[in-house]
């Protein structure tokens, strides 16, 4: 049996970064498991139509860790980024509204805008109604029924699936906080008022996709990383890993950064936090390439139109330098609504069956009720016996690659000391 100090699943931005902190900090005995044949998980990009295209759905780098930033510049130099102002839109009604919608609801006509001004007025959060657990209640709650209805829950039921009341509000945080005065200020003065979403200024590469940064994070490691190696079964009282390649490794540490429900078989852990696991839910995405030019000013678009299969559309030529093209992503249960327009020659939505695509079994840890009580027990027992789950699959939490970034350099901080 191999031994290492470290062992590290998983070589996307969370399982690098750790394993470099390890190696900034002298360490030698560490080895990474990647399951695919390339590093950079979510993050990885590919060379499609003669540019650069985000397998994982489009990424770009927030700026709001400057430490992030400068760690993952010393790979590849902030010159070789370009700094962008967010532009992004929803598309409904049969226009591109900008987005937040609430903040820019003065872009539709006169009558509509008071139909959403009435409702948000309407809205429980506006009459100090208490805060629902549930997430469909939360968004009428919050938004009121018209933003509710036209959009929040068409397009979060074609980006996490249709049974919406299995989400709870605990991650809410992450939308735009925009009071009803807020919304009203900006139907009168016609420009966007209140908080913006996150990445209202981003980063993304000149010349490559967003996966060239973790590639050369990758490259600096060498063979400290096994590809093609999928990591089958943990045994948490031996801290022993078992691979599809028949191989087993022992550690002093092990930090995972694989989706939970990815072993077959766990060992030493207690049956019901076992089957916890398995309530742990996820989407899959896919992302399609298209040729045509867009007329947008925007970066990506969002379509909440449940008769159109994609829920955003991502604009390369208004990102990527000298690309043309865009992509969609598109949850996996209705990528089949793609072969039916194709079936009725429906092409009014770009279909070409000559299109890039790519399936991403994991793309979004589903924040289920009851999951941060399921993520605690288990992180708290593993951590227990020398296992932390870290990053977007080991804590199952919707980060971004910044955050994972951040948190996987203050776990290697923690455990060196
Ligand atoms: C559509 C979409 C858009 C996004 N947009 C942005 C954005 O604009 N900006 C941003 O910062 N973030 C964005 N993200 C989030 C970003 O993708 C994640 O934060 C980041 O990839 C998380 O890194 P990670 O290392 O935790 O997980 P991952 O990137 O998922 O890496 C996990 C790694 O584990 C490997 N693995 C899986 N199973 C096994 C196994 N059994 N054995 C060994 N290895 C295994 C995988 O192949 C992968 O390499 C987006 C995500 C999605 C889905």
């Amino acid at each position: 049996m191999k031994k290492v100090k470290y062992l590290i699943l998983g070589a996307g931005p969370a399982g690098l970064t750790f394993a470099h902190m390890l190696k900034k900090g002298g360490e030698t005995s560490f080895l990474v498991l990647e399951k695919e044949a390339q590093a950079g998980g979510l993050c990885r990009s590919a060379l499609v139509d003669g540019s650069p295209f985000d397998m994982g759905g489009g990424h770009f780098l927030d700026v709001k860790r400057p430490k992030v930033n400068e760690f993952l510049f010393s790979f590849l130099p902030r010159k070789e980024w370009k700094l962008f102002q967010r532009d992004s839109r929803i598309f409904i009604k049969g226009k591109s509204v900008g987005h937040p919608l609430e903040t820019n609801i003065w872009q539709f006509d006169l009558e509509e805008q008071v139909a959403y001004l009435g409702s948000i007025a309407r809205a429980g959060c506006n009459r100090e109604d208490p805060v629902p657990e549930k997430f469909v209640d939360w968004i009428r709650w919050k938004l009121g029924e018209k933003i509710a209805e036209d959009y929040m829950l068409p397009y979060n039921r074609k980006m996490f699936g249709e049974d919406l009341n299995a989400l709870g509000v605990y991650w809410l945080e992450k939308l735009p906080d925009v009071s009803f005065e807020q919304t009203l200020r900006s139907c009168l003065t016609h420009r966007a008022c209140g908080t913006q979403p996150g990445h209202a200024s981003f980063y993304y590469p000149r010349e490559y996709g967003y996966g060239e940064v973790w590639l050369r994070m990758a490259g600096q490691l060498g063979e400290r990383i096994r590809y093609n190696t999928a990591a089958q079964s943990l045994d948490c009282e031996e801290r022993m890993v078992r691979t599809d390649t028949g191989e087993a490794i022992a550690a002093g540490t092990i930090v995972t950064t694989i989706p939970w429900r990815e072993f077959r078989r766990i060992s030493g852990m207690p049956a019901e936090l076992i089957a916890s696991i398995q309530k742990l839910r996820a989407s899959a995405v896919e992302t399609r390439y298209r040729r045509q030019r867009l007329d947008t000013p925007a970066q990506w678009i969002y379509v909440p139109d449940e008769e159109i299969p994609y829920h955003r559309i991502l604009v390369r030529h208004n990102f990527c330098e000298g690309s043309r093209g865009y992509w969609t992503e598109t949850r996996q249960e209705r990528t089949c609504l793609f072969e039916r327009q194709h079936e009725t020659g429906d092409e009014k939505n770009g279909f070409d069956s000559g299109d890039n695509i790519f399936l991403n079994p994991y793309a979004y840890p589903l924040n289920t009720l009851g999951k941060p009580e399921i993520m605690k027990e288990l992180l708290d027992y593993c951590a227990g016996k020398g296992i932390y789950g870290l990053g977007r699959w080991g804590e199952h939490c919707h980060y971004n690659s910044d955050v994972v970034v951040e948190l996987a350099m203050n776990l290697a901080e923690r455990l060196a000391e």
